[in-house]
């Protein structure tokens, strides 16, 4: 059991940065709106996100372990409208197999909080009673402790944490009702209160900087089923690799909507420069699959002209109104 974990980590794990990512999607996904991710050299030594979601109930923590145990998908029906962000059921599973993982929870109304580790070749999953508040927290120790040639992989502490860094803003710009703490050896670096309604502006300043803020350009526009909002800066020149964009709440890289945003930008930009933006895609789950790549970081719209189109339209007007 543990070589076929290791093998599908092969995909998912590629470093502490994608661990952080599966961990903080799994809380969310658990309705937390409290999430704190703390790192150890790097996440070479230590990642650990506890959240204040709903927990695990002792009877399901084993399950959660075990590979392609999802509680998030009941037929392969829902794979089409699957809105929660992890649904493969291989994450913990594979996180597992390359670290010493802990899985602690505690469910509303439970007496007692649990705590469980996989161990050994058939990973065989041990529970025992902990102390820990309504949520869940995942310790992973020593990632690709038997996995020497990715161990090798790893880089620098500092290129580590800059990694997990980034996801932790790009996390930040994807659920702002979500508070987010970001330690690396026991010092605070990032802190994101939970925001709601209109004074989005605080968490977009404090993770792109108030100069993104200062030459601001928000936009909201629909057609048909899609809409786009967020926000462009007027001063791409100075912040070349501010680029988030999301479809349905999920991070994405997407060539193309990378493809319709340059285009959008069009002569603005000189040879090598990149616009800035924040922008958040909405569109129905039936005219786009995210299972494209493992690592969800693709996506495949079922009608890409019309979406590419829209994206490059809506953006062109806003900077053309804006006079830029
Ligand atoms: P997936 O997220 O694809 O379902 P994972 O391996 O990431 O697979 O997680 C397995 C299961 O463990 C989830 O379906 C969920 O039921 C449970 N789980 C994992 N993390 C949490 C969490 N932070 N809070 C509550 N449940 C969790
Ligand atoms: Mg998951």
């Amino acid at each position: 059991a543990r070589l076929a974990n290791q093998i599908a980590a092969g995909e998912v794990v590629e470093r502490p940065a994608s661990v952080v990512k599966e961990l903080v999607e799994n809380s969310i996904d658990a309705g937390a709106n409290r999430i704190e991710v703390d790192i150890e050299k790097g996440g070479h030594r230590l990642i650990r996100v506890r959240d204040n979601g709903g927990g695990i109930a002792k009877e399901e923590l084993t399950l959660a372990l075990s590979r392609h145990a999802t509680s998030k998908i009941a037929s392969l029906d829902d794979l089409e409208a699957i809105m929660s962000l992890g649904f493969r059921g291989e994450a913990l599973a594979s996180v597992s197999s390359v670290s010493r993982l802990t899985l602690s929870s505690r469910t509303e109304g439970a007496s007692e909080a649990w705590a469980a580790q996989a161990e050994g070749r058939d990973m065989e999953v041990k529970l025992s009673p902990v102390a820990h508040p309504v949520g869940t927290t995942v310790e992973v120790h020593d990632l690709f402790f038997n996995t020497p040639a990715r161990r090798k992989f790893l880089k620098a502490e500092k290129t580590e944490f800059a990694h997990i860094d980034e996801l932790v803003r790009r996390i930040a710009l994807s659920r702002m009702d979500v508070a987010l703490v970001l330690r690396h050896n026991g010092k605070v670096m990032r802190q994101y209160p939970a925001l709601r309604g209109d004074n989005l502006d605080a968490r977009l300043g404090a993770v792109c900087g108030q100069d993104f803020c200062r030459h601001l350009l928000a936009l909201d526009n629909q057609h048909q089923a899609l809409r786009l909002w967020g926000w462009v800066s007027e001063a791409p020149r100075n912040h070349p690799d501010l680029q988030y964009c999301y479809v349905n709440g999920r991070m994405m890289k997407d060539k193309l909507i990378n493809h319709a945003v340059r285009e959008a930008f069009g002569g603005r930009l000189a040879e090598g420069q990149h616009g800035a933006y924040v922008l958040y895609l909405e569109l129905p789950a039936n005219q786009v699959d995210v299972n494209v790549h493992p690592a969800k970081h693709e996506v495949r719209f079922h009608d890409a002209r019309l979406v590419h189109d829209f994206i490059a339209r809506a953006l062109a007007d806003a900077l053309a109104q804006s006079g830029l």
